[in-house]
């Protein structure tokens, strides 16, 4: 098998095969030819959390597990808070093939998915990103919504003023300007909306929204997390990477729990991607991706490093 260390991640995965491996798997989704199993989640107490997100790609060939979770007493020790690692398995034996350190990635795969529905559902003459978050996914996100269109401008809002360096200096090493703003005149300009919080209740508003807007809802992953107002996903066109996450543990749990949103009225982006969804159907209409993190996207990822890694030299082999 091969290991494929945290250190390593960075100088193997970049934005665009990140973007290419998540948008691959999306498509693979949508046509049934990829599946996630469902999620295992645990509170172990004192705050942790710790889960299994996992699936199987027979496009791909791939079959794998990212194990990971929420350890807030890691910081004290000079240590990230979220650590995971996905494990990969030849899908014929079942033989583990792959240890792969999966933080960077998760930051990179998760950037991704909000990257790829940009590309497929925002205006292509969109000018001003709006960020909604400024913590650690913040910056990922931004660089590679960046890539997707001609942004001029990046405005942001966060719950914490006080956390808006590390964007705002991002933002200055991406060559363009920046803006603190109030979520009225974030509302007010943005033509796409990264929302990358762990908030437990809406902050943005139905009212804040202009038509025409797109909006990625990457935070909530989990039961009681809360971005958006639910009458903003009863207005927009909703899409999702998989339904079944969405109206459970996604953002569209609270609208679908209200009744103002139905599970067959969201759409997996994947059927955009391969073209079986017309996608945004107007310049006024609102778009909205609930991207709640598949255990198909942390695979599709951990492969395209441990190839990139044996293509390089760097992935180290061991025998199990
Ligand atoms: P972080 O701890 O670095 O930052 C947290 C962010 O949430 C900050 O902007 C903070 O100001 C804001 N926040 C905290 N409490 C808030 C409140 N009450 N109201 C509004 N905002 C509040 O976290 P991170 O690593 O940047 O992750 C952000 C979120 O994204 C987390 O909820 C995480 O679980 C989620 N996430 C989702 C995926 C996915 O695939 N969808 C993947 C990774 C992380």
């Amino acid at each position: 098998m091969w290991i494929v260390p945290e250190s390593a991640i960075g100088g193997l995965v970049d934005d665009q095969s990140a973007f290419d491996a998540v948008e691959a798997t999306f498509a693979a989704m949508a046509r049934e030819d990829a599946y996630n199993f469902p999620v295992v989640r645990e509170a172990l107490g004192e705050g942790r959390q710790y889960g299994f997100k996992s699936g199987l790609d027979r496009a791909g060939a791939q079959l794998g597990v990212k194990a990971g979770g929420y350890f807030p007493g890691n910081s004290a020790k000079g240590i990230i808070n979220h650590q995971s690692t996905v494990f990969l398995f030849d899908p014929d034996t079942g033989i583990l093939q792959a240890a792969v350190g999966g933080n960077l990635l998760t930051a990179l795969r998760t950037a991704a998915a909000s990257s790829v529905s940009i590309a497929h559902l925002s205006r292509p003459d969109s000018k001003v990103l709006g960020m909604v978050g400024a913590g650690h996914q913040s910056v990922f996100q931004m660089r590679a919504a960046l890539r997707q269109r001609k942004f001029e401008k990046v405005v942001a809002w966060n719950y914490h003023p006080d956390m808006m360096d590390r964007l705002s200096a991002a933002v200055a090493e991406a060559g363009l300007p920046f803006e603190e703003v109030s979520l009225e005149h974030l509302g007010a300009q943005a033509d796409v909306i990264i929302t990358i919080t762990s908030s437990p209740a809406a902050s943005l508003m139905d009212a804040h929204i202009r038509p025409g807007t797109h909006i990625a809802c990457m935070g909530t992953d989990t039961i009681g997390k809360q971005e958006v107002e639910p009458a903003l996903l009863a207005r927009a066109t909703v899409f999702t990477d998989e339904v079944a996450q969405s109206i459970s543990i996604g953002e569209a749990q609270h609208a679908v729990a209200e009744g103002l949103v139905t599970a067959d009225a969201i759409t997996p982006i994947g059927a955009v991607i391969n073209g079986t969804h017309k996608g945004r159907s107007s310049a006024e209409e609102v778009t909205l991706f609930d991207g709640t993190g598949v255990g198909l996207q942390d695979i599709a990822v951990a492969s395209k490093a441990v190839d990139l890694a044996r293509a390089n030299g760097s992935a180290i082999e061991v025998a199990l």
